[in-house]
C-alpha cells in the first residue's frame, strides 16, 4: 500500500498541488524566518485568520534582529488575540540565541532547532523541509486525517503510539528531495478537500488509492477517543477607576499563563463567594487594595484548550490602600485612550471594546 500510495502523490498530489496552492504571503518569500513565524501562526489559526497577522508582524520586525532586539511587550502585543502566548515568549527567546550563538543565521539542521525555545518536531520539520529543503516529513492536523483516510487506520491519533506510527508513516511517504513540496500538498490536501466533515472525495488527487474513500465512510477517520469534559470557571475582574478617569492594570507573572500579558485585575471565584466578593479578595491578594464594587460592565465567556471560563466584570473604586504588585508582575493606572497600548489575552480585549463602546455612547 505504501509504494502505492507514494506512486500517487508523486503523480497526482504533486502536479495537483502546484495547480491548485492557494497564494499565501509567506509562499512567495521563503526564508526560514518567515517559514518559522508563518508556522507558529498556523498552529493556532486559519490561514485566512493568520495572514493579517503575518502582515502585521513582518511590518514590525522584518528581521529576526529586529524580533531579538525588541522588547517581550512589544512582541507579546504583536501577538495579541493569538493565543498561546507562552509561543510568542518562546520565539522572543529564541530569537535572540540565533543572534547570540548562530551568529543570527538560523541554525540548518532539526536537531539544533529543536534545541531552541518552542520549536518541537513539527516547526522544525516545517522550517528544514520548506527553508532548507531537508527531507522531513510534517505531522500537523491536516496531514493525520489525510494519511489516517488514505490507510484507514484505526488507532487513537491522541494516543502518542499513534503519534509515532503516523510520523514514520509520513517519513516513508515523503517524496525525497522534494520534502517541501510533498508536506505543502498533503497540508493543503486537507486543508481544502480532505476536510473534516465533509470531504470533496469527487475532486480528490487521491481518492483512487484511498481506504477510507473506498470504505465509504471517510468520516469515520480519524479516530479519536472520546475528550474528557474540561472544567468550567468563574472569574471576578474589576475596572478600578481613579479620580483621574485612569484605570488600573496589572501585568500577570511570567511563569504564570498568559505571562506577561496585562489584565484588568481579578481571579478565580472560590465556594461560597458573591462574585463582588471574590473581587474584593482578589484586589486585596494581587494589589494590596481594598476595592467597593460597583455597576455590572460585562460577561466575558471564553474557551481555554483546557478549561471554559465565564468572566464577570464589574466597575470597582479603590476605598483604602496604594496598589503594589503582591501576585502579578507590575501594575500600571492608565488613561482610557492608552489602554489598547499594552498587550492583552482576548477576554480582556473584550472588556476593553465594551469599555469603549459605553465611552462611545456617553459621549
Ligand atoms: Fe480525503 Fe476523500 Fe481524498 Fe481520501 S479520497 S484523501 S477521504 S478527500
Amino acid at each position: 500500500m505504501i509504494p502505492k500510495a507514494k506512486r500517487a502523490i508523486k503523480a497526482k498530489l504533486l502536479p495537483w498541488f502546484a495547480e491548485n496552492k492557494r497564494s499565501m504571503p509567506w509562499r512567495s518569500k521563503r526564508t526560514p524566518y518567515r517559514v518559522w513565524i508563518s508556522e507558529l501562526m498556523l498552529q493556532q489559526t486559519r490561514v485566512d485568520q493568520a495572514t493579517p497577522y503575518f502582515h502585521r508582524f513582518m511590518k514590525r520586525f522584518p528581521s529576526l534582529k529586529s524580533l531579538a532586539t525588541a522588547s517581550q511587550a512589544d512582541v507579546l502585543k504583536m501577538w495579541e488575540g493569538l493565543g498561546y502566548y507562552s509561543r510568542a515568549r518562546n520565539l522572543h527567546k529564541a530569537a535572540q540565541i540565533i543572534m547570540e550563538q548562530h551568529g543570527g543565521r538560523f541554525p540548518k539542521t532539526a536537531e539544533s532547532m529543536m534545541k531552541l525555545p518552542g520549536v518541537g518536531s513539527y516547526t522544525a520539520a516545517a522550517i528544514g523541509s520548506l527553508a532548507f529543503n531537508l527531507d522531513l516529513a510534517v505531522l500537523d492536523g491536516n496531514v493525520i486525517r489525510v494519511l489516517t483516510r488514505l490507510f484507514a487506520y484505526t488507532n487513537d491519533t491522541q494516543s502518542t503510539k499513534a503519534k509515532k506510527e503516523l510520523q514514520k508513516l509520513a517519513d516513508r511517504l515523503l517524496i525525497s528531495g522534494d520534502a517541501g513540496n510533498f508536506n505543502e500538498a498533503m497540508m493543503e490536501l486537507g486543508a481544502t478537500v480532505c476536510l473534516p466533515r465533509n470531504p470533496a472525495c469527487s475532486e480528490c488527487p487521491l481518492s483512487r488509492t484511498c481506504l477510507g474513500f473506498q470504505s465509504g465512510r471517510p468520516t469515520d477517520y480519524p479516530v479519536r477517543a472520546p475528550r474528557k469534559k474540561i472544567p468550567h470557571i468563574i472569574v471576578g475582574a474589576a475596572v478600578v477607576t481613579n479620580r483621574k478617569g485612569e484605570v488600573l492594570i496589572a501585568q500577570r507573572r511570567a511563569e504564570d499563563m498568559l505571562g506577561g500579558l496585562w489584565e484588568f485585575p481579578g481571579g478565580k471565584q472560590e465556594a461560597g463567594e458573591t462574585i463582588q466578593q471574590c473581587i474584593v479578595r482578589e484586589l486585596r491578594e494581587e494589589l494590596g487594595v481594598n476595592v467597593r464594587t460597583g455597576e455590572f460592565l460585562i460577561t466575558v465567556k471564553h474557551a481555554y484548550s483546557h478549561f471554559t471560563m465565564d468572566m464577570h466584570t464589574y466597575f470597582a473604586k479603590i476605598s483604602s490602600g496604594r496598589p503594589r504588585p503582591i501576585h502579578c508582575q507590575d501594575y500600571r493606572w492608565v488613561d482610557i485612550s492608552k489602554l489598547r497600548t499594552f498587550p492583552y489575552s482576548k477576554a480582556d480585549l473584550y472588556i476593553i471594546t465594551e469599555l469603549e463602546r459605553q465611552l462611545e455612547k456617553e459621549s
